[in-house]
C-alpha cells in the first residue's frame, strides 16, 4: 500500500487549530512499514480544471496557495498510482471536500478528489471499448462533500455517494454501524466504475463528533471499497484525507488502511 505523504503536511497554518499539524505527523507515525512516496504540488492548470479563477486567487490571498497546492498535489499521485491498478491513501491537509468550484468553507480551499479525477479520467480504461471509463467517490466523512457533489453534478462519468453523512439527507441520526456500514456495501453494489476514490473523512469515529464508527468498523469499510475496487475496478483505487479530529484519527486511518489496501 503506497502512502502519499510530505513532511510539508505537518506545517502550521492560520485555520481553525482543531485541524492541527499532529492530524498528518502522528498518523504518518503509525504508518509506518508502507511504501511512502512524496507528492509534488498540484499546477495551477490543474486546479483550474475544477476551481475558477476566481477562487484560486481568494486561496492565494489567504496565504494558503502553497498548501492547498500541494494537498490536491497529494491527491494527484494517489490517483496516478490507482490507475496502474494499485491501492494508494493521501495523507494530506488541508482537506477538500466542501471546496467547489467558486466557494469554500469547512477547512476546505482546494477540492482535492476532485482536482485528482479531473486530472487523469481521460485516462481511465473503461469497460467499453473507446470510452473512457466511469468514477466512484465514495465519501466517508461525517460531512456531507457538498463540494464534491456541486462539482460533478452534471457530470455522468463520475457519482459521487456520501455515505450517511449529516446534511442535506440527515439520516444520520437514525442510523447505528451496521446500517452505516450497509450504505457502504451498496454505494459498491449499486454503481459501476472504472476507478474508486474514496473522500476518507474520518469524524465519524466513535470518540470523535459522529459517535458512530469504531477501529474495527473502519477495517470492515476500508475491506468493503478494496473488494468492491477489486470486482468492478480491476484494483483501482485511491483514498485522500478529509476530516478527523480525535487524537485517535491515526489508529482510524491505520485501521481504514489495512483493510483498503489488503497487504
Ligand atoms: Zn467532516
Amino acid at each position: 500500500m503506497k502512502i502519499v505523504y510530505s513532511e510539508k503536511f505537518e506545517e502550521r497554518y492560520s485555520a481553525n487549530p482543531v485541524e492541527g499539524p499532529d492530524r498528518a505527523r502522528l498518523s504518518a507515525r503509525k504508518l509506518q512499514g508502507h511504501d511512502f512516496v512524496e507528492p509534488l504540488p498540484a499546477s495551477l492548470e490543474d486546479v483550474s480544471r475544477v476551481h475558477s479563477r476566481e477562487h484560486i486567487e481568494m486561496v492565494r490571498r489567504k496565504g494558503m496557495l502553497a498548501p492547498a497546492l500541494l494537498a490536491a498535489g497529494g491527491a494527484n499521485l494517489a490517483a496516478e498510482i490507482a490507475l496502474r491498478g494499485k491501492a494508494a491513501f493521501a495523507l494530506v491537509r488541508p482537506p477538500g471536500h466542501h471546496a467547489s468550484a467558486t466557494t469554500a468553507w469547512g477547512m476546505c480551499y482546494f477540492n482535492n478528489v476532485a482536482v485528482a479525477v479531473r486530472k487523469i479520467e481521460d485516462r481511465i480504461e473503461g469497460k467499453i471499448e473507446g470510452r473512457t471509463g466511469k468514477v466512484l467517490i465514495v465519501d466517508i466523512d461525517l460531512h456531507y462533500g457538498d463540494g464534491t457533489v456541486g462539482i460533478f453534478r452534471w457530470d455522468d462519468g463520475v457519482k459521487v455517494v456520501n455515505v450517511g453523512a449529516i446534511d442535506p439527507g440527515f439520516d444520520y441520526l437514525a442510523l447505528d454501524p451496521a446500517g452505516y456500514i450497509g450504505q457502504v456495501e451498496r454505494a459498491v453494489a449499486e454503481s459501476d466504475f472504472d476507478l474508486l476514490a474514496v473522500s476518507a473523512g474520518f469524524d465519524t469515529y466513535v470518540l470523535d463528533w459522529g459517535g458512530l464508527i469504531d477501529l474495527a468498523d473502519y477495517r470492515e469499510i476500508g475491506r468493503i471499497l478494496r473488494e468492491g475496487a477489486e470486482e468492478k475496478s480491476a484494483g483501482r483505487r485511491f483514498a485522500v484525507l478529509e476530516g478527523g479530529y480525535h487524537q485517535d484519527l491515526p489508529l482510524c486511518i491505520r485501521s481504514f488502511v489495512e483493510g483498503f489496501g489488503g497487504d
